[in-house]
């Protein structure tokens, strides 16, 4: 198998451990010969440890190949992306760990589209990198190639308030808490909820690269912020991750709501709102079944696709679809752009609360009740590919779908069983109606793994 520097999404590694400046400058030579000289790149970065090292790194390397570098500064990784696609770029370039923990960061490829790049193109320059068939450009071409580059935080401000219906929300007059976690969505989220009329508390919203709660906006990671969102009376309380690309909700209760509740709630009333759109959804295998328990009924079809938001952009790209998510609250709105975007997915919220003359407490306690699990065992990957196959067999008679693991689905329960694509761990997520339901089927799987283990 050839080696592999990107994972799901974009290079991560643990600063000046598992990702040097030394990587970065190789990955920006590598980006930069398969560009090719005279293309333009937008640069951005999130506040994480080691940025501008990476940054500058990464820009020297793509100016080794001749590519001229436009420097956004902070930002968030939909900002950049936005930029990329509406000001024709060849492509785009975010040092960031997305929600990975603060040690690490990352170096993201997007393509001239805006979205993540392909795998296709990720592989070459793989192999470019891999084989130090770097381009160097010719001296006679490299003067002014970095450029300051200062729309990009306005452009995405301006653009997401144009999607949604401002008065509306103006009227409503709404009190909104926002966790940007430290980071970049501090830049954007506050500012765009004030444009919109709304009474804004933010919270970790000083950028640090040692942020005050983990990057990756969880029930866990968010409780304090829900502590506060019910404590002052907020309408809705939003937590980000690292670079802004998520939003997970918090109900005016304290509630923090899975993302693929919230999607669902939101492609109802997408669906309403945008006959223009086809009424289909694209979600990752990860999702609940309660995703087709309660759209199908609407006439809205269910694609599932393997888990990462760049595989659900590119089948959205090609098929169409009202939108597309993951449970981890990551969420596409195709009539801004082909990528999550959390600043876009807490103004829609917005416009729907306010629309619905309604509170998202109501909209989820509408929905079907599930018990949830979430767990992994640690194992190789041939072993976890075991495990996977076991659990077919287990459950030979019951529906199954097979793009990524294995995710079973019966009448009161539904099971996802999947090696992960970073990891040595096999992962498990399921959820059934009833709590014991939910253990049994639980043991049963880590009955089997203990076998294959032994
Ligand atoms: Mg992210």
């Amino acid at each position: 198998m050839a080696r592999r520097l990107f994972g799901t999404d974009g290079v991560r590694g643990i600063v000046n451990e598992t990702l040097t400046a030394e990587m970065a400058l190789k990955l920006g030579y590598a980006i930069g010969t398969y560009l090719g000289p005279g293309s333009r790149v937008l640069l951005c970065m999130d506040a994480r440890a080691g940025n501008e090292m990476l940054a500058q790194a990464t820009t020297a390397g793509l100016v080794s190949a001749g590519v001229k570098v436009y420097d956004g500064g902070l930002a968030p990784t939909p900002a950049c992306q936005l930029a990329v696609r509406d000001w024709g770029f060849d492509g785009g370039v975010v040092i960031t760990a997305s929600h990975n923990p603060p040690q690490y960061n990352g170096i993201k490829f997007i393509a001239s589209d805006g979205i993540e790049a392909p795998r296709s193109a990720e592989e070459e320059v793989e192999r470019i990198y891999f084989e130090s068939r770097f381009k160097p450009s010719s001296w006679s071409i490299l003067s002014h190639m970095v450029e300051k580059f200062t729309l990009v935080i306005d452009h995405y401000v301006k653009s997401v308030i144009s999607k949604v219906d401002k008065e509306i929300i103006k009227a409503r007059g709404f009190k909104v808490v926002v966790d940007p976690a430290n980071n970049v969505g501090a830049l954007t989220t506050p500012r765009i909820l004030k444009e919109l009329g709304v009474k804004v508390l933010s919270i970790n919203a000083h950028l640090d690269s040692i942020p005050y709660r983990e990057p990756e906006p969880t029930e866990h990671s968010l409780k304090e912020t829900a502590n506060v969102v019910r404590a002052i009376g907020a309408d809705l309380g939003v937590g980000h991750d690292g670079d802004a690309d998520r939003a997970v909700f918090i109900d005016e209760e304290g509630r923090v709501v899975l993302g693929d509740r919230a999607a669902i709630i939101l492609a109802q009333y997408l669906a309403t709102r945008n006959p223009d759109l086809p009424k289909r959804i694209v979600t990752a295998v990860s999702s609940s079944i309660m995703v087709e328990d309660v759209l199908k009924p609407l006439g809205i079809e269910v694609v599932w696709t393997k888990v990462g938001s760049p595989i659900i952009a590119r089948v959205m790209q090609k098929s169409g679809a009202l939108c597309g998510f993951e449970e981890n609250g990551s969420f596409i709105y195709p009539k801004h752009q082909l990528v999550r975007d959390g600043a876009m997915t807490t103004a829609l919220m917005l416009e729907l609360l306010a629309h619905e003359k309604t509170k998202l407490s109501t909209l989820i306690d509408k929905l079907p009740k599930y018990y949830a699990i979430k767990t992994k065992i640690p194992m190789s990957r041939e072993k976890a590919l075991e495990l996977v196959h076991e659990v077919k067999k287990l459950y030979a008679g019951y529906r199954q779908i097979t793009i990524d693991g294995v995710k079973v689905i019966g009448e009161d329960f539904w099971v996802l069983v999947r090696p992960s694509g970073t990891e040595p761990i096999a992962r498990i997520m399921l959820e059934a109606r009833e709590k014991e339901k939910a253990e049994s089927i639980l043991n049963s799987i880590l009955k089997i793994a203990e076998r294959i283990k032994s």
